[in-house]
């Protein structure tokens, strides 16, 4: 993409360990939903970091937040606290609408907060987990039994023991798989790395059943699909169900890292006890000044909503070219793939970048889009309108219907 990233990347593949593999771009800056490399080429950003940056980039709420923290107090430590922590662990209690005697923990991650759930269980005197094929928790050790794919998993066995993986949605095997010595259901409401699959309110409201007439939790990994990227709070508050305990991450500290166990009600809420957890960074100043920042925009800004009717827009839009290649459009809010009919997604999101557009080919099949919750519908219709050609460049013709 020009000297400046050539020149970085080979120093990129000299310095960072190879885990993520050889990144396409070196972005140096974002604005509202752009970002731009180092050679000065202009995106329009449909990932978000992964969810991630959920007010799009340099919102000027979530800069005033931060940068005022910053002249505060970045750091306590957990040897004390803050009013920004409390506060944020009282916003989070009520935007998921958890009864009085609900707590949070604060974590740094996904996967921490991940830890903290599985630890939770543990509490329960039980070790058994029933998680989902195709379920992204993370990869620490812990969340990473969670984990199913294979790949992810194995090079690292054993990991801790007693987590099975049920066919995500199938509710015979869910009812099969869970009994007296399940300490916890882990599930996502949609599963995001997996390719965005929703299994439906119907099983999560199963769920919901097997785990309450066998006294196991049931905890939700709401990391990708929180803070309101389905078009509420939670996703699932679109179920009608009341969870044990939910995990969050990603979105909530738009881009600043942080992460969230919420447990439900006083008796979950209390089976973490002094001492028996803990995180030097969790929940420090900084992060919640930029979480309360986030939490505070979607409101003021109507962005649950609007992460529902653009949403719609996406998907309605992307049905109406009418493109071969299209088979459907999947998710919820503003977290959805395109699936496609040959395995071309990750030709179709290299073409997508030279073109001005980040996209996430999440599966061979399947695009996923998770941009910022603050993306205007003209910004999504210029990539629908760039889509037809990106498509038509990457498949066989011979092999569309
Ligand atoms: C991203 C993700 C995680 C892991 O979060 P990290 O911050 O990368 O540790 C866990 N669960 C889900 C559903 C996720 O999308």
């Amino acid at each position: 993409m020009g000297a400046r990233n050539d020149e970085l990347l080979a120093r990129y593949q000299r310095s960072v360990m190879g885990v993520f593999g050889l990144p396409p771009l070196v972005l140096s800056h974002g604005s509202g939903c752009h970002v731009w490399d180092v050679d000065g080429n202009r995106y329009l950003d449909l990932v978000g970091g992964i969810a991630v940056n959920a007010l799009g980039h340099g919102h000027p709420a979530l800069v005033a937040a931060i940068s005022k923290q910053a002249g505060e107090a970045i750091h306590v430590s957990n040897l004390f606290t803050s009013e920004g922590q409390i506060t944020l662990a009282e916003r989070l209690v009520e935007l998921a609408g958890a009864p009085e005697g609900s707590a949070v923990f604060f974590a740094n991650s996904g996967a921490e907060a991940i830890e903290a759930a599985i630890k939770l269980s543990r509490r329960t005197g039980r070790s058994g987990i029933v998680a989902a094929e195709g379920a992204f928790h993370g990869r620490t050790t812990g969340a990473l039994a969670l984990t199913h794919k294979p790949a992810y998993r194995e090079p690292f066995e054993p990991l801790i023991a007693g987590v099975s993986h049920v066919p995500y949605g199938d509710e015979a095997a869910l009812r099969a798989a869970v009994t007296s010595e399940t300490a916890a259901v882990v599930l996502e409401p949609v599963q995001g790395e997996a390719g965005v699959l929703s299994p439906g309110p119907a099983y999560l409201q199963l769920a919901r059943e097997l785990t309450r007439q066998h006294g196991t939790l049931l905890i939700l990994d709401e990391i990708q699909t929180g803070i309101g990227r389905t078009g509420t709070w939670f996703a699932f508050q679109q179920a009608g169900i009341v969870p044990d305990a939910i995990t969050v991450a990603k979105g909530l500290g738009g881009g600043v890292p942080i992460g969230a166990l919420v447990a439900f009600g006083p008796d979950v809420a209390g089976m973490l006890t002094a001492g028996q957890h803990g995180s030097t960074f969790g929940g420090n100043p900084l992060a919640a000044a930029a979480a309360l920042a986030v939490l505070e925009t979607i409101e003021d800004q109507g962005l649950l909503a609007h992460a529902g009717t653009a949403g719609q827009h996406l998907v309605d839009s992307v049905l109406a070219l009418d493109h071969p290649l299209i088979t459907e459009v999947r998710g919820a809010g503003l977290l959805r793939a395109i699936v496609l009919s040959q395995p071309v997604a990750a030709q179709v999101a290299a073409l997508a970048r030279d073109a001005g557009f980040i996209v996430n080919p999440v599966a061979p099949h399947a695009i996923r889009l998770a941009p910022p919750l603050v993306i205007s519908t003209d910004e999504l219709d210029s990539f629908i309108q760039a889509l037809p050609a990106l498509l038509d460049a990457a498949s066989d013709p011979e092999d569309l219907p």
